[in-house]
């Protein structure tokens, strides 16, 4: 079943506090980046500075300081071998650290003064920059001045002369214990601001790499984090649907274990309205088997076209119907249903299934009908009752009516009754009641016409169809059958059996009146019979 992508929960506030704390770590991350940068670039520059340091109080340990003692300090140093030795010395140093753009010797003009003169220079001396012999330093000489009397190297801050910018390196040469000079290289201030920036710059790159990493690392967790809550949504929602389809079997089994054992006949049909399925108690009430019905029409919609619209017309305006129809078996025998249609709609309200079921009503109208007789039926002979007669007579009134035929009727009533009743007791004249509604039953033709006890010793026939003649020839005959049943009555004086009086009439019924006067009018012929002596028949 392909449904729609079930849309994924959103992200429980809970989990947004790992968001906060990558952020915070984040921040945290920055910072130290700063820090390190820092840090980096005051170990890079302390790291130049003792790198001068080192260079410039190495180069002076190679330096000779009895020579540079010898050198006098003013012009007519020039040339001299030993200032060249110097020099060329100056010029090695220089040449083996490119990065130094001026090496150079100074002395205090005077012991203890501030001013400085040049002894030597590794500068060509053909240079604009280059410096004489006994020349006067006339820059910044605070840096010179401490180096001079303390002893120690020094590496100076940025400083400003005639040259240009420049980061210096210095240490005192001593030589018989006196300071003869101060050795001194120059750095230019933007190559020692580059050295600065690089270690500035790899900071950055470290740095950034770091926080890069970082970066990629808490985006993937967070990735992570929601790929786990992705999965852990869909696994809630794989749990739920396999819940509910649980659920679902369960339910659908319990139906069909409903529909297998439910007495009750059931089809599910198409939309086509062919047999899909049927059950156990389908089976049993049409005889049929599923595997002959499957796929087919219901039989009882083959046999009758019109119920077949009937319920189309039903379930399609209230996807309901519901109708009491009698079915054939394929033997032919009939049976009584009561029929149920329901329609089973989809989403779109698609028509997906008809259920239809069939109660077997065999039983129950078979009960109805027994009801039917005994209410209709005189509980001593056995006959129709008083209420079946004028039933009867009403249907039979009404079909005089339309066909304009005759209707007659025999009123019959036991002579002397009271005295056999008197003379042979009750229960005897019940059984006489009953042996004469008998032979009266036996003497009438079967299936139209109808003899009913009407009350007391009193019957009732219904002769439909019947002329005054034909009806008076049956009234004949019965009275004969009484008679010859030759029941023992002394108190029939004539006879000395069981006799009956009758009365015939007949009409051809209308509407002007009523069924009753047919009745009076036998009753009346009755009398006459009875007048007349009894034993039998007037009219
Ligand atoms: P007649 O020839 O004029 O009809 O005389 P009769 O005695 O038959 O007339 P009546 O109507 O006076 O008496 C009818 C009697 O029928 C009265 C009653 O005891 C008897 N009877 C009516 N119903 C029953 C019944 O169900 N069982 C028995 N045993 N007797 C009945
Ligand atoms: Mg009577
Ligand atoms: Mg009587």
């Amino acid at each position: 079943m392909a449904g729609p992508e079930p849309a994924l929960p959103k992200v429980p506030e809970a989990t947004r506090s790992p968001l906060w704390l990558g952020a915070m770590l984040l921040a945290a991350a920055v910072l130290a980046a700063f820090w390190f940068v820092g840090q980096l670039s005051s170990f890079g520059e302390s790291l130049e500075h003792r790198h001068g340091v080192a260079v410039v109080s190495t180069a002076a340990a190679l330096l000779d300081a009895g020579e540079i003692a010898a050198l006098r300090g003013d012009a007519s140093d020039a040339g001299t071998p030993v200032h060249e030795a110097v020099r060329s010395r100056l010029i090695a140093v220089r040449s083996a650290n490119p990065e130094f753009r001026f090496v150079y010797l100074m002395r205090p003009q005077a012991p203890g003064s501030d001013r400085f003169v040049f002894l030597a220079d590794a500068e060509d001396p053909g240079s604009p920059d280059y410096s004489a012999p006994g020349d006067v330093y006339d820059g910044p000489s605070g840096y010179l001045r401490q180096t001079a009397s303390t002893g120690d190297p020094q590496f100076s801050e940025a400083i400003e002369d005639q040259w240009g910018t420049w980061v210096s390196a210095l240490t005192p040469i001593h030589h018989d214990g006196r300071l003869v000079a101060v050795l001194g290289v120059d750095i230019a201030h933007q190559e020692w601001l580059d050295a600065q920036a690089r270690y500035r710059g790899m900071g950055l790159v470290i740095s950034a790499l770091v926080l890069s990493l970082i970066a990629l690392f808490l985006v993937g967790l967070q990735l992570q984090r929601r790929a786990g809550n992705r999965l852990s949504a869909l696994g809630h929602q794989l749990a739920d649907r396999l819940h509910e389809l649980d659920r679902a079997q369960e339910g659908l089994r319990l139906a069909d274990v409903v529909v297998r054992h439910t007495s009750e006949a059931i089809m599910v049909l198409d939309p086509q309205m062919r047999i899909r399925r049927v059950n156990p108690a389908y089976e049993k009430l049409t005889g049929r088997r599923e595997a002959d019905v499957l796929g087919g029409m219901p039989p009882a919609f083959r046999h009758d076209p019109a119920l077949h619209k009937r319920v189309m017309a039903a379930v399609s305006a209230g996807d309901h119907w519901q109708e009491e129809v009698w079915a054939t078996r394929d033997d032919g025998s009939r049976y009584p249903v009561g029929a149920l249609a329901e329609v089973v709609r989809d989403d779109d309200g698609r028509i997906e299934h008809f259920i239809v079921v069939l109660q077997d009503l065999s039983t129950q109208k078979e009960i109805e009908d027994r009801l039917r007789e005994l209410s209709a039926t005189d509980g001593l002979t056995r006959i129709p009752n008083r209420r079946a007669f004028d039933d009867g007579l009403a249907r039979e009134w009404e079909r005089g009516i339309r066909q304009q035929s005759q209707l007659s009727v025999i009123m019959a009533d036991i002579d002397f009754f009271k005295r056999y009743n008197d003379q042979y007791g009750h229960v005897a004249g019940d059984t006489c009641l009953q042996q004469v509604a008998a032979a009266l039953k036996a003497g009438i033709r079967q299936g139209g016409d109808l003899v009913a006890r009407y009350g007391g010793e009193e019957f009732a026939v219904i002769l439909p169809g019947a002329d005054p003649a034909a009806a008076r020839a049956v009234a004949e005959a019965l009275r004969r059958r009484v008679e010859e049943l030759a029941l023992p009555h002394d108190g029939n004086d004539a006879v000395g059996v069981v006799t009956i009086s009758l009365g015939v009439a007949t009409v051809t019924p209308s509407h002007d009146a009523a069924p009753t006067t047919l009745v009076e009018k036998a009753d009346q012929q009755l009398y006459r019979a009875k007048a007349g002596g009894r034993n039998r028949v007037e009219g």
